[in-house]
């Protein structure tokens, strides 16, 4: 299974819009951060998480082709404002499967009410096929079974997915532990890692460092990086050895 870092910034991207920080003006590519999204493929299987409003550069940079499905987290901007972008894959392969919990595609059906319409449904715009997900409930994607995993991004529940030895959450605040057992023998953890200070609805870096020290995966990327972080190689020095800063268009084999 190939997983490629589509995007590991927090919600404004970095370079944010007309900052002066020393991070937003760092010319290591590993310092540009796209809105957060993950491809994962196998065989001739290819899955994405999440569709920002970065999707169409994601899909060109990464020469993505073909997406069976979009697997999403939950509704914020950052994770779902890519959604009229999935049309030229609409055209070349018909509904895009979008699997989400019930209440991310109510917010998706009044947020992008065009898509959903059903009478003189403009032909151009994107169509949808919607999956509920359902905690506790694994399904198929392909021919491998999803582990929905349910985490809290302060009051907002929000979905992490596990796909054989390798989970993705993003968004974490907190976790209960009925869901912690689901994490056990990973080969690969990715999660997300806002700044070193603390923030109310994201795990900060200590945060992060410590739920993979409960989780002992064999690696940790960290995802979901704000400018604040500082910049990618500083940080990613005083990481344990099996902890990486992820950046946009790593592509990890697992
Ligand atoms: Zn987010």
């Amino acid at each position: 299974m190939k997983v490629y870092f589509l995007g590991t910034g927090t919600s404004q991207g970095i370079p944010v819009i007309g900052s002066n920080h020393p991070v937003c003006k760092s010319t290591d590519f590993k310092d540009k951060r796209l809105r957060v999204s993950v491809w994962i493929s196998w065989g001739h299987h290819s899955f994405v998480i999440d569709c920002g409003p970065d999707f169409r550069q994601q899909m060109l940079s990464s020469n993505c082709k073909k997406v069976d499905a979009i697997l999403f987290t939950h509704e914020h901007a950052d994770h779902t404002a890519g959604i009229d972008d999935i049309r030229p894959f609409n055209f070349k392969q018909g509904e895009m499967p979008f699997y989400a919990h019930h209440r991310v595609i109510s917010n998706l059906k009044r947020r992008f009410d065009y898509v959903f319409e059903t009478i003189n449904k403009y032909p151009g715009a994107p169509s949808v096929e919607t999956i509920e997900v359902i905690n506790n409930e694994p399904f198929s994607i392909g021919n491998k079974t999803v582990i929905p995993v349910n985490v809290m991004h302060g009051n907002l529940q929000v979905f992490g997915y596990r796909i054989d030895n390798f989970a993705y959450l993003t968004d974490v605040k907190t976790i209960e532990n009925s869901e912690i057992a689901k994490l056990k023998k990973l080969k690969v953890l990715v999660i997300n890692a806002l700044r070193e200070e603390p923030h109310d609805t994201h795990f900060n870096l200590k945060e992060a460092l410590d739920f993979i020290t409960l989780l002992q995966p064999e690696k940790a990327y960290l995802t979901h990086i704000s400018h604040i972080m500082g910049y990618h190689e500083e940080v990613q020095k005083n990481l344990p050895e099996n902890v990486f800063l992820a950046y946009d268009n790593l592509e990890i084999t697992i």
